[in-house]
């Protein structure tokens, strides 16, 4: 079976790498121009946190916590930790809906 069991958790580890993959246009060797140059100002924010950044600040400076928690696919919550399952297909679980759906299942 190649099923995939694993827990995920909140980490603000990384952050500011990811940031930079995602916004940096790395073959014109620049940052993209937006109103208020938003982008690296996140990122130099996120670099000043250090190489182990704190949870709530790294979200703070994100402006929420898409970048640093799981999201629930149950209750479409970000969550402290969840399970992630799936074979071809991931499903991110908070251990409250994962108990719901337990407890659901039990019932039938
Ligand atoms: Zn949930």
């Amino acid at each position: 079976m190649n099923r995939k069991l694993e827990v995920k958790r909140a980490s603000a580890m990384n952050v500011a790498a990811q940031w930079r993959r995602q916004y940096y246009e790395e073959k014109a060797d620049k940052w993209p121009k937006t109103a208020r140059g938003a982008s690296e100002d996140v990122y130099n924010r996120l670099c000043d946190l250090g190489v182990s950044p704190d949870l709530d600040a790294a979200a703070a400076i994100v402006g929420n916590k898409s970048w640093t928690h799981p999201t629930c696919n149950g209750c479409d919550q970000y969550v402290e930790k969840a399970i992630v399952v799936g074979y071809e297909h991931n499903l991110t679980m908070c251990e409250q809906c994962l108990e719901a759906g337990l407890a659901e299942l039990r019932r039938s």
